[in-house]
């Protein structure tokens, strides 16, 4: 069975979409750097609200931290390829098997064609990343829950002091 190896070629790195922090990325990330928490949060991320609209009159905002980018790329992307590959965030270590890799045959299709790290690769060997997603979809659950029980203040569950949010909305 063919397993999946990232060719760390940047390809997932630029362009539209950003990395979204859960807090245990943050500290583990700052951890690596050796940098207090405000620090590595100042420095490298940006606090943002994404907005999810209901219908035409509801609308519901989620905190996150995510990755600063320079020139529409991750900022430790540097020359094409990733500085931090052996302590990158969860999200980059479970791309390309997000849930929609498995939901999504368009969005499957599409990551064939772009990521090197897919080549050769069957229905089968995707089949052992499954659990992977399904992480994704509960450490995502697990990130609701604890805002839902800190007031959504990611100030408060870091302990840290941020300024003020851009909104994004998911449909940009
Ligand atoms: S996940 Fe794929 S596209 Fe992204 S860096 Fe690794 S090999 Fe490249
Ligand atoms: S942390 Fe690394 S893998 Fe993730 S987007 Fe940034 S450069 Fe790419």
């Amino acid at each position: 069975m063919n397993s999946f190896t990232c060719k760390v070629c940047g390809g997932c790195c630029s362009g539209d979409g950003s990395v979204f922090l859960f807090p245990e990325d943050v500290t583990e990330l700052a951890k690596n750097f050796s940098m207090p928490l405000q620090d590595f949060v100042s420095k490298y991320t940006d606090f943002i609200l994404l907005e999810y609209s209901d219908d035409v009159f509801e609308f519901s905002y989620m905190p996150y931290l995510v990755l600063k980018k320079e020139n529409d790329t991750c900022i430790f992307n540097l020359e094409k390829r990733c500085s931090i590959h052996a302590f990158k965030p969860f999200q980059c270590r479970s791309t390309p098997f997000v849930i929609e890799f498995f939901t999504n045959k368009k969005w499957r299709s599409f990551l064939k064609q772009h990521c090197p790290g897919l080549a050769g690769m069957t229905e089968k060997d995707f089949a052992q990343y499954r659990p992977l997603a399904e992480e994704s979809r509960r450490k995502n659950k697990d990130y609701e829950i604890l805002l839902r029980k800190n007031g959504f203040s990611l100030e408060k569950i870091l302990d840290i002091k941020l300024p003020d949010p851009k909104i994004i909305s998911v449909d940009d």
